[in-house]
């Protein structure tokens, strides 16, 4: 049965005409959900009886199960089990402009990144937007705090899961719900050029995120498997476009990989690539993992690399290290878990 959690207000408006032709009665049920949090259809008190029988026919309202969590001084780490016992993760983060709750939009991802945990775990399915909405309800219920940031950067990769991610942000964002503003939301992609067309024409302004990760094709291609699809000629002109045609700025996501794609040269290169183009770019400190060989830049490189960035007129920031004690990167939490149960 579906969960009530993943119906936006126009597919719960939609059900109630269908029942009875009163729509707004899906005003109604959103707030009993997400500003009274209940959690049985019996406690929407000035719902009528045959309404409440109706939903609890047509509808479940079940909470997300947390199996682990592990904290850190800013940070909390959630491992969800799922009705069919897949493992999901969410992270959170405390930042002083307020909470960012990053989550995971599929179980695995087959974009193959060779650097990435979820990566080298295939997808298994994608996530339906009750499986999203609820990783948001239950941080919230645990913590007794309110989320005003989210993220999609745990594991998965949204734009291989769009409809569901677009059905998950038009129900978190509504006003009457959990009510996020889109721009307090980040979609981060590894560059599906078709999606990211879909997406410019998406009217809320939502922040859009790209793993570019490599300033030309060779390395690019060497560490990620998409650009072989979508290669740098077909990924900035896209972006240049969605640029363009939304006024949106972007962000340019570089994970920092030691003698991969850290050097001065490489940072004039991409100076080169990302010129004229409204962003800026986030430099990500690489979180190591036992599995993979791939190793972070040192410091003085990273700031080596910044400050070429920022010579070449580049808006460029280096990404706070949130939770590497904790398994913060994406995918870490879970494959460990496979692994040694009692672990984490
Ligand atoms: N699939 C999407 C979103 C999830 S990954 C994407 O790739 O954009 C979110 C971000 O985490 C990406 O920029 C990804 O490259 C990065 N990431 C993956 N593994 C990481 C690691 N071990 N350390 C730091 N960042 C990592
Ligand atoms: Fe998937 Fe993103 Fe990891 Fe690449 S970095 S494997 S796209 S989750």
């Amino acid at each position: 049965m579906k969960n009530i959690y993943g119906l936006t207000m126009e597919d719960l408006e939609q059900y109630f005409i269908s029942k009875d032709g009163k729509k707004f009665k899906a005003t109604q049920v959103f707030e009993w959900l997400y500003k009274k949090r209940i959690k049985a259809f019996s406690e929407m008190r000035n719902i009528s009886k045959k309404t409440i029988a109706d939903l609890e026919n047509d509808f479940v309202i079940e909470p997300l199960n947390i199996i682990a969590k592990k904290e850190d001084v800013d940070v909390v780490k959630y491992l969800f089990n799922l009705h069919d016992n897949n493992k999901i993760e969410a992270v959170l983060m405390l930042h002083d402009y307020g909470n960012s709750l990053c989550i995971s939009t599929q179980v695995g991802c087959n974009m193959g990144c060779h650097f990435c945990e979820s990566g080298r775990l295939k997808k298994v399915r994608n996530l339906d937007a009750s499986e999203m909405v609820r990783q948001i309800l239950a941080v919230e219920e645990d913590l007794k705090i309110r989320i005003s940031h989210i993220v999609l950067m745990g594991i998965g990769e949204p734009f291989d899961n769009y409809d569901n991610v677009i059905a998950f942000i038009d129900i978190i964002n509504n006003p009457k719900g959990i009510d996020i503003g889109s721009r307090h939301i980040t979609i981060s992609t590894s560059g599906i050029v078709p999606k990211i067309e879909a997406f410019m024409n998406y009217d809320k302004q939502v922040n859009l995120a790209i793993s570019l990760h490599a300033p030309n094709n060779a390395i690019r291609s060497s560490i990620m498997e998409i650009n072989k699809a979508y290669p740098l000629e077909v990924l900035i002109p896209t972006v240049k476009k969605y640029v363009l045609k939304t006024g949106r700025r972007v962000t340019f996501e570089y994970i920092m990989l030691k003698d991969v794609n850290d050097s001065e040269e490489q940072a004039l290169l991409l100076s080169e690539l990302l010129r004229g183009i409204n962003c800026y770019v986030n430099l990500i400190p690489y979180n190591e993992t036992s599995h993979i060989e791939y190793k972070k830049s040192t410091k003085e490189q990273i700031m080596k690399f910044y400050d070429t960035l920022k010579k070449n007129g580049i808006n460029v920031t280096v990404r706070r290290e949130f939770g590497s004690k904790v398994n913060a990167a994406c995918g870490q939490l879970r494959s460990n878990y496979e692994e040694a149960k009692d672990e984490i």
